[in-house]
């Protein structure tokens, strides 16, 4: 049942890193947060079930390019982070200095918040450890990389980090959103926002659609938080036309190689890893489950592979994408890989080669390609000021979609600092002045 109360100090939007962050925080200094998430909020079974109904619903979840690039999110409670990797990358800390974000403080926040680590030998599993070793062989500067995971929690030879974590090891946004609704936030789930409700040049509430009906809530401040597709289609409906073009996906493409007697199988993906910051690559080892493997060797025609599982290493290449594309009315991706994405990607393809051939791999093929890191479609220093502010009043957006440029790196590190750096904003903003805010909500007015 949507709340009968329709009143909150903010409104959050989306439950991924950048709402789960910012609603938490808060929700902890005593504002009183409405969280709206078209998603559920069904306890995490790590099914393939579960899995399709979250991430894999063409039209919702899924898009598809005119290049058959899938484009992947989580619709759910926690939004993508349900089904990440789970890999934490520090943010870049001086490329958001030039444009006048400092978040250095509120990365090392998030770092003392969350669990952020290397993983224990014991975790990490037969690929990882020969993707390492053939790596550091060639020269390569390999390295573990650091995880979002309680590793006392985590299990060896499990490969349901894919189908959401459902031992509770892996940590994702849902952990914050439950530390904010347990701390009194109140969430409505399966609730879609359509548009933000505006009252002189003001936010003051959302629309969404519940049970096929329209829904009214009203804030004094209004964070949309939906994703770098989701943001930008609420706010071109609130007037904010020019959001949701030239982003960024980070492309990506699994390399395989067969290595008899591998023993590979159930692991950790993105255990390890090699980062090209000048070329724009990220590579690293990348376990999945048998099915998932299984669909993306039908994917390019690769029957025989599809059943060899333990004996194969995947390797995968993820590129800093250039700017391009449109996110259409209906949320679907019209983006096209540049001449130089491609030269990335094959660039990228032949370390891959190189490291399988020097571990022992024979039968070394390319999957097809996927992104999962839409962002960019609501730029600082375009659509926002450096608080994350729209030309709106108190109309603000937190999520992947404010990233300013090209991106290629897991971005949910730098996601929840910004989150946390926006709390502290609307905190200080309402010490500053309680009185002239309050006078400024003209909520009966705007229904
Ligand atoms: C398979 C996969 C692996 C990944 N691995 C990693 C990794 O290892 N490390 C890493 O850092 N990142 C990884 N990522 C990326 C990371 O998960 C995302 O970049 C991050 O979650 C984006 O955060 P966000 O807040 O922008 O959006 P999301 O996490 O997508 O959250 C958006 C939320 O908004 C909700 N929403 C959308 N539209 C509406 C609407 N109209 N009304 C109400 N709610 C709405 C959604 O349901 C969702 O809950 C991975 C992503 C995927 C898919």
């Amino acid at each position: 049942m949507p709340s009968p109360k329709t009143a909150f100090d903010v409104i959050v939007v989306g439950t991924g890193p950048g709402g789960a962050a910012v609603a938490r925080e808060l929700t902890l200094k005593g504002k009183e947060v409405l969280i709206l998430e078209w998603g559920d909020y069904d306890p995490i079974r790590g099914s393939v079930a579960q899995t399709f109904k979250q991430i894999l619903v063409p039209g919702k979840s899924l898009t598809v390019t005119s290049e058959l690039l899938s484009v992947v999110r989580g619709i759910t409670t926690g939004g993508s982070t349900i089904y990440y990797c789970g890999t934490a990358f520090a943010p870049p800390v001086e490329m958001l200095k030039t444009y006048g974000i400092d978040i250095s403080t509120e990365a090392e926040e998030v770092r003392s918040a969350v669990p952020i680590a290397e993983l224990s030998d014991e975790l990490m599993g037969a690929g990882p450890n020969r993707f390492l070793d053939s790596a550091r062989d060639l020269g390569y500067d390999a390295h573990k990389l650091t995880k979002f995971i309680h590793q006392n929690k985590c299990r060896t030879k499990c490969a349901l980090c894919s189908y959401g974590c459902p031992y509770g090891a892996k940590w994702n946004a849902r952990h914050f959103v439950d530390e904010a609704v347990e701390n009194g936030a109140e969430i409505i789930n399966h609730a879609k926002v359509t548009r933000v409700i505006l009252h002189n040049k003001k936010a003051v509430g959302v629309e969404y659609k519940k049970d096929r009906q329209t829904h009214r809530a009203y804030a004094s401040t209004v964070i949309v938080a939906a994703g770098g597709i989701g943001s930008p289609l609420i706010l071109r409906e609130s007037g904010i036309r020019s959001a949701g073009f030239d982003f960024f996906f980070d492309p990506l493409v699994y390399v395989y190689g067969k290595i008899k007697g591998l023993g590979n199988g159930k692991a950790i993906p993105m255990s390890a890893g090699v980062h090209f910051p000048d070329d724009g690559i990220v590579m690293t080892d990348f376990n999945m489950p048998h099915l998932m493997k299984i669909a993306f060797d039908l994917q390019v025609f690769k029957f025989k592979q599809a059943f060899s599982y333990k004996d194969t290493l995947p390797i995968m290449i993820k590129i800093r994408d250039d700017l391009s594309g449109e996110v259409t009315r209906r949320g679907w991706v019209k983006k096209k890989l540049t001449k130089d994405d491609r030269l990335r990607l094959d660039k990228g393809a032949e370390h891959a080669r190189k490291i399988l051939k020097n571990a022992g791999a024979t039968d070394i093929y390319r999957g097809w390609l996927f992104a999962a890191h839409p962002g960019g479609t609501v730029k600082i220093g375009e659509q926002l000021d450096t608080n994350l502010q729209t030309r709106f009043e108190d109309l603000y957006v937190c999520d992947c979609s404010v990233i300013p440029q090209e991106w290629g790196l897991p971005p949910t590190w730098t996601i929840l600092s910004l989150g946390k750096r926006l709390a502290k904003h609307l905190l200080a903003k309402d010490r500053a002045a309680p009185a002239e805010n309050e006078n400024v909500i003209p909520l009966k007015a705007a229904s």
